[in-house]
């Protein structure tokens, strides 16, 4: 729920009660509201980084850049009385803006760790099992993401979303047990960043 659902209005958070225990939806950060309106990045729903230009507009983009390199930017201006939101990306259809009073988001902490991830998982489970694979998430805690089967063969998958190869080797180095025959996978939009891996084998793949 919480990768699917990074923003929520106060009055649906309250009908889920381990949420609010949990404390994890606050207010919206000053930092992604401009005029009292925040809107939803197109591609993770996470409130959108607000730039003010003066008093009466300002540019809406996603945190990631990822995203707002994708077309999840937006200008945001004062038209005949109301604010409007105009595409300044590919994304032709701009988000609605929603009023920042009686919403609640996660934190930049838990976009960043869970959501960013977490959306990447759902995503390779959908193409696996459209490919015909049983899939499950986090198997076995958070030994790795994704336990892929088909027809007899195993793949265990490790998404990771932040661009630190160096850091991924050294742990599977320290752990060689641990990661033998896991397959990590990144977002392909790192293939543009000078060396970044896309999809990199620790021991011997299946298959
Ligand atoms: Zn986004």
């Amino acid at each position: 729920m919480l990768v699917t659902t990074p923003v929520m209005a106060r009055r649906a958070l309250a009908r889920h009660a381990y949420l609010v225990d949990l404390g994890v939806y606050t207010a919206i950060s000053p930092m992604q509201q401009f005029a009292g309106w925040w809107a939803p990045c197109p591609f993770c729903k996470w409130t959108m980084r607000a730039v003010p230009k003066g008093r009466h507009a300002a540019d809406l983009l996603c945190e990631d850049l990822r995203h707002a390199k994708r077309g999840a930017r937006f200008e945001m201006s004062l038209r005949d009385g109301p604010w409007w939101l105009d595409p300044a990306g590919a994304i032709r259809t701009a988000p609605e803006l929603r009023p920042v009073e009686g919403h609640v988001a996660l934190s930049y902490g838990l976009w960043q760790w869970i959501v960013l991830p977490g959306l990447l998982e759902i995503e390779l489970k959908e193409r696996a099992e459209e490919a015909g694979a049983n899939v499950r998430l986090g198997p076995y805690g958070d030994s790795y993401d994704l336990q892929i089967t088909k027809r007899g063969a195993v793949w265990r998958v490790d998404v990771k979303t932040w661009a630190d190869p160096q850091g991924i080797a050294e742990r599977m180095r320290e752990d060689p047990d641990g990661c033998s025959g896991l397959i990590v996978a990144f977002p392909n939009t790192w293939a543009d960043t000078p060396g970044s891996l896309r999809v990199c084998w620790a021991g011997t793949a299946p298959g």
